[in-house]
């Protein structure tokens, strides 16, 4: 039996291991951390769930299909649709697709025009080397760019400027469009415990920063060696960029998300959309209202996402009493998670390195469903190897 070992136990080290275990093939796994699921972690802090920055699971991610049972989640979803706030006005806009009746005698007709209908079947059968502003601001009326399409993607993509490409808007458009966006239960942090129940992991190794390889061994920061016949680094990609000194110029999305509780309750299941530039907030959405496990304390729980990992505490309380108008007194900070590398801009190709593999959603695009593919792909190359 070959001995094969993970560095990592994010989303992609984590599927790397369900795969080969799968197959009979065994690993171990190492993390820096003292716990596994990386950027993907949930907190309980005085009766709340708080997911490491705003992230949600859409119901049509092919890879989660393949791994985890959504059942099982206890998946609760938001109202699909968006409620926009601007210029102190709010107008409510829902998908066409579950809700056709709420979508006639809600705001779309305010944001929306004829063309916009059209250009939106059209993305769907498009392709083009266009960054998503650019498509935008060629297919799209400026009120819908200005009050839906860039508010929504820019939350998407942690990305105020739009860059990524077309392919990766298209994809995720057409997810949102005929998918639900939602939350398991109990937290993000559900998917991870899935995934480890479901891959029977048992030798997780924590503390263990990765140094060095060298001779078929890994050297820890602790003084720790491994050695292996193949190893698997499902780390970030500015490890990587360190550990084989690369040279990569890599570039993130900043993301600030901040948890408020409340006794007031006054959004409801959407998605709040703040489209205006002088605004810090991009969106803020009600979690306890999707799921009720996210409080449980009767109070409610509000998530508020903005762009910039350095967005100031007193600016995002004063734009959420602005927006909500709940008033500074009926509210309380309970915390805020910073996060400079939130997601990467760009997908980087590297090849294995005689017995080192790599995995990672830096190889395939920076979501949970890219995550899980990496992991999985590489899983597959080590199967077919330890096969002949
Ligand atoms: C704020 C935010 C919002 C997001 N929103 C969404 C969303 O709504 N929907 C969606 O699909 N995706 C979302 N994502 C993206 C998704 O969370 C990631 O794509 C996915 O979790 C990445 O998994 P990974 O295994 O590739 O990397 P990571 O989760 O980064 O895993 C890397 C692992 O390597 C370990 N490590 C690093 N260096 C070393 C070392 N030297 N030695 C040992 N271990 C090391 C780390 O501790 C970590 O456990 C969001 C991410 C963030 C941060």
């Amino acid at each position: 039996m070959k001995n094969v070992v993970i560095i990592g136990s994010g989303l992609s080290g984590l599927s790397c291991a369900y795969y080969l275990k799968k197959n009979g093939i065994n690993t171990a796994i190492y993390d820096q951390s003292n716990q596994i699921g990386g950027r993907i972690f949930s907190e309980n802090i005085d009766g709340f769930i708080c997911d490491n920055g705003f992230q949600i699971l859409l119901n049509n991610y092919q890879e989660v299909k393949k791994i985890l049972d959504y059942k099982d989640l206890n998946m609760n979803y938001f109202e699909s649709g968006a409620t926009i706030y601007t210029d102190s006005q709010m107008y409510k806009v829902y998908n066409p697709i579950f809700h056709p009746i709420k979508s006639l005698k809600s705001d779309f007709n305010k944001i929306f025009s004829y063309s916009d209908y059209l250009n939106v079947l059209k993305t769907l059968f498009i392709n083009n080397d266009m960054s998503t502003k650019q498509y935008f601001k060629r297919s799209f009326s400026k009120s819908a760019n200005r009050l839906f399409f860039e508010p929504f993607f820019k939350g998407v993509f942690l990305d105020d400027n739009l860059e990524n490409d077309f392919i990766f808007f298209k994809k995720l458009f057409i997810k949102f469009a005929f998918g639900k966006a939602g939350l398991p239960k109990n937290g993000m942090y559900e998917l991870v415990k899935q995934i480890k129940e479901k891959s029977k992991i048992l030798n997780i190794n924590f503390n263990m920063k990765l140094k060095n390889i060298s001779n078929n061994i890994a050297f820890f920061q602790n003084g720790e060696k491994v050695s292996f016949d193949y190893i698997i680094l499902a780390l970030p990609i500015e490890t990587i960029n360190v550990l084989f000194n690369l040279n990569l110029k890599i570039d993130y999305n900043t993301n600030s998300t901040f948890y408020i509780k409340s006794e007031k309750n006054v959004l409801g299941k959407a998605l709040l959309l703040v489209p205006d530039k002088k605004y810090k907030i991009n969106s803020i959405q009600c979690l306890s209202n999707v799921s009720s496990n996210y409080s449980n304390n009767n109070k409610s729980l509000y998530s508020v996402s903005s762009n910039d990992h350095n967005a100031k505490k007193e600016t995002i309380i004063k734009e959420f009493t602005k927006i909500t108008k709940i008033q500074q007194s009926e509210m309380q900070l309970i915390k805020s998670y910073r996060i400079k590398k939130a997601l990467h801009k760009n997908i980087y190709k590297i090849d294995r390195k005689d017995n080192i593999y790599f995995c990672g959603d830096w190889q395939k695009e920076p979501s949970i469903d890219g995550a899980l593919k990496s992991g999985r792909l590489t899983a597959e190359k080590i199967i077919n190897i330890c096969k002949t």
